[in-house]
């Protein structure tokens, strides 16, 4: 008997790194496949798990008499689709992730805690063919009227299984519905239609309600409430006589807040976009990288491409570090490609998320446009890939799983045979080197759109530069900036002030003992915000009210030093009374603070938008002609080896969101360090000489893309606990590892301590991609045989490979 049983491997949303087997119960057989969700007995209940794979063998060494059996299967039909879960499979491979949590990231967002499934009668009448426990169950069901927990039901019908519900659920006679604790269900209204009347006369409440149906032919529920304050009693009786049906319709909550109009005709390409869109269409499955400068319109390639793609009747997958901040890609798309288009990001209420992704699992979706995350959209027959500004760092997780959602992109398309577009002004020079060696195939456009020229940059030395007394502005602003703004302005142009810092200082310090107020949980200064007067922890979300006194020596004399968008914006709007200011960051978007104010910038009801990195993303502003960069040396200053990589992407986006139009663009760089290569680059414009030198110091050095990396972070309250454990864990990578492997640290994180765990790191560097994933693998083995030892200590620990942001 043994040997015809099943056995299924489950994964389950726990931070280990293997899967748990079960037997598959016969009256289950034929639900259970890859790709399913189950539910299984996990210590006394039972718990949602993700089939991976169903074998006839038990797993070895397990005595078989001791697996215990699934309890039930959740879906009808794969939760997660072949091409999504192979990736989060090689994803947990490649990551080092537990494979529950890799895994996680390909199932519905219904599915993140335990789904609750209801079962229903919706058959009408009890049934009389019925015979056995299936008839037992049907009378139960018919006669409750109601959902019902489908364990309660089997358990109360003597003899029934959950075979048998299944069969009356094949059979069309019983729906069941999924709700999880988030309470996401489909939405549904009720139409009501009008069939006729009988021969028998109306009430007058039905009557009423006949006469609306016969004029208009049908309603829902809820205007037949409104209007005639209907109750369920008068329908239900006009359902019994056959006078009118009603039916339960799906409604999806649209993430689409306007209608957009239909493209007429398309412009002419470019002759370097019809260049890039012929390779394209003609090529076979590969990786491009396309490298275009700002405003050469690269989306219109993208459409072009789509549209080709989509003819064939493929599907596309188009990835965009921040969808929220450009509802004007998304909008292009629409216009422009006459196929069902889903979006998926962050700022979509989860109602809505869900019904995106039923409708893309339902296959009536072409398009998926949206974030890191949609990576994991169930769509099938993908045959185009686009992931849009490549190079920016918001791609790569920096919780949970640590994947790069841009280097899956390029896996899951070269696995599906599909073709990768990744597009970028400003590639990662881990992309560069990989077109550059003939990896991915390469195309350039390196002029604008209509040959409109790149923004001129003139560059402000700082040194040379001092506030006038009785001028706040010219604290931070200077002269030259501050008369752009003004002639803008004047010709009705517009401005983007670009300072990475939020709030209105970054730091208040007591002008007596010289002390800065810190954070009591985190080593950082708190941020004075004007609007609401108190200082806060950008790390931890702390508030205070602004103190009167130092805390330290009670001295009353407290200085704001520094500035962030907050005193920009403001000092603008004192210094030029007549401007509209508006400002853009994570204080002034939330809700629907972001539409708003993009919104207003792009009616222009605003002459100056003053922001974070929010602004330089791929806005297209026609009327914006001048730009501010009121400290290029910022991110310059971040000790990182990918600081200047970074700099020269942020200030070269932000710089190229001038002059996008007819008006010519100028940019105004303040500065300490004019002669810094990548500040000359950005001048120039020249990504060249930029990622020539770049390179050539990474390569002496030893950093990517000459060589691969990862990162260990160790967090713990205590901080001997923290720094002895990373050390334990480097050490037997060391030991065990190869002799080329390099190891910095580990050291105190440059943010040492953040609510109250004290935080120290790692990074572990060598030209092999293998050796570097063998000492990964060993860090991960030292640290999960001492995981005992490490949860008592409450120490966390992470590896991140190919880690990005070392800060
Ligand atoms: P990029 O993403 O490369 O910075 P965009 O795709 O935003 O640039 O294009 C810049 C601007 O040029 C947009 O306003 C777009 O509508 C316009 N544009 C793009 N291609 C063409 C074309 N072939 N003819 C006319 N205008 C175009
Ligand atoms: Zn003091
Ligand atoms: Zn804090």
């Amino acid at each position: 008997m043994l040997l015809d049983e099943q056995y299924a491997e489950v994964a389950f949303d726990v931070p280990l790194a293997r899967t748990f087997s079960y037997r598959i119960p016969d009256h289950l057989r034929t639900r259970v496949h890859r790709g399913v969700r189950v539910a299984g007995p996990w210590r006394t209940k039972a718990k949602q798990g993700l089939v991976i794979r169903v074998t006839d063998k038990p797993p070895e060494g397990v005595d078989p008499t001791k697996i215990r059996a699934l309890v039930d299967v959740i879906d009808s039909q794969r939760a997660v689709l072949e091409p999504q879960l192979a990736l989060a499979e090689w994803i947990g491979g490649y990551y080092l992730a537990p494979i529950g949590e890799a895994v996680r990231l390909a199932t519905p967002p219904d599915g993140h805690s335990e789904t609750s499934r209801t079962v229903e009668w919706v058959a009408g009448e009890a049934p009389s063919g019925l015979r056995g426990p299936a008839g037992a169950l049907a009378e139960v069901l018919a006669s409750f009227a109601r959902p019902m927990d489908p364990s309660d039901l089997v358990n109360a019908v003597r003899g029934a299984t959950h075979a048998d519900l299944a069969t009356l659920e094949e059979a069309g006679l019983v729906a069941t519905e999924y709700a999880s604790d988030a309470g996401l269900t489909v939405r549904t209204v009720d139409r009501v239609q009008y069939r006729g009347r009988d021969d028998r006369k109306l009430g007058v409440a039905q009557e009423k309600v006949v006469r609306h149906l016969e004029d208009h032919g049908d309603a829902t529920d809820a205007e037949l409430r409104k209007e005639f304050r209907t109750s369920r009693a008068v329908l239900r009786g006009l359902v019994a006589r056959g006078v009118i049906e009603i039916t339960a319709e799906e409604v999806s909550r649209d993430p689409f807040e306007d209608a957009t109009e239909r493209r007429q005709s398309d412009p002419p390409l470019t002759p370097e976009q019809a260049v890039a869109v012929d390779a394209l269409v003609s090529s076979g499955p590969k990786t491009w990288l396309l490298h275009g400068v700002t405003g050469s319109g690269k989306t219109e390639i993208y459409v072009r491409l789509t549209r080709e793609v989509v003819g064939r009747g493929k599907r596309v997958l188009v990835l965009l570090p921040e969808i929220a901040l450009t509802p004007q890609f998304v909008g292009v798309f629409r216009a422009c490609v006459d196929r069902s288009i889903a979006v998926l990001h962050s700022g979509l209420t989860p109602g809505q998320k869900f019904d995106q992704w039923r409708a893309i699992r339902g296959g009536g979706v072409d398009v998926v446009i949206g974030a890191r995350s949609a990576l994991f959209a169930p769509l099938d027959n993908i045959g185009l890939i686009i992931v849009d500004e490549e190079h920016d760092p918001s791609f790569k997780q920096h919780e949970g799983v640590l994947y790069h959602a841009r280097d899956a992109a390029v896996v899951l398309a070269h696995r599906l045979g599909a073709l990768c577009v990744l597009g970028s002004a400003t590639p990662s020079l881990e992309t560069l080197k990989n077109a550059r060696e003939g990896r991915y195939g390469l195309l350039e456009l390196r002029a604008r759109v209509h040959n409109r020229p790149l923004p001129t940059v003139d560059i402000v030395d700082l040194a040379h530069h001092g506030a006038t007394p009785g001028d706040p502005l010219s604290n931070y602003i200077s002269p030259q900036l501050a008369g752009r703004v003004r002639t803008a302005a004047r010709r009705g142009e517009q401005t983007i002030l670009f300072l990475n810092r939020r709030g209105f200082a970054p730091t208040v310090r007591c002008l007596n003992c010289g002390g800065v107020i810190e954070c009591d949980d985190c080593d950082i200064s708190l941020t004075y915000h004007m609007r609401r007067n108190e200082l806060a922890c950008h790390y931890c979300d702390y508030r205070v009210p602004l103190p009167k006194k130092c805390p330290t020596c009670q001295s009353e004399e407290l200085d704001k030093e520094g500035a962030g968008t907050e005193q920009i914006a403001h000092s603008i709007a004192e210094g030029f009374s007549d401007l509209r200011v508006g400002r853009l960051d994570r204080d002034s978007s939330r809700g629907r603070g972001l539409q708003k104010v993009l919104g207003a910038f792009r009616r222009g009801e605003l002459d100056v938008l003053v922001g974070t990195q929010m602004v330089t993303k791929g806005h297209d502003f026609p009327r914006v002609t001048v730009v501010g960069i009121v400290d290029g040396d910022q991110s310059l200053r971040f000790p990182d080896f990918r600081s200047g990589e970074r700099t020269f992407q942020l200030l070269t986006q932000v710089a190229g969101r001038a002059g996008r139009a007819e008006l010519t663009g100028e940019v105004i760089l303040q500065t300490h360090r004019p002669e810094h290569y990548v500040i000359q680059a950005v001048q120039t414009g020249d990504y060249d000489a930029f990622a020539n030198q770049e390179l050539d110091f990474r390569n002496r050095l030893m950093y990517p893309p000459f060589a691969h990396l990862f990162a260990l972070r160790v967090n713990a309250p205590d901080y001997g606990d923290a720094i002895m454990t990373a050390r334990e864990l480097i050490e037997y990578a060391q030991l065990h590892g190869d002799p080329s492997l390099r190891i910095t640290g580990p050291t105190d994180s440059p943010i040492a301590r953040v609510r109250r765990r004290y935080r120290v790191q790692a990074m572990v560097r060598a030209e092999d991609r293998q050796i570097v994933r063998r000492a990964a693998q060993l860090v991960v083995y030292r640290a999960q045989t001492m995981s005992k030892e490490l949860a008592a200590k409450k120490v966390r620990w992470s590896v991140d490979i190919d880690a990005i942001q070392l800060l």
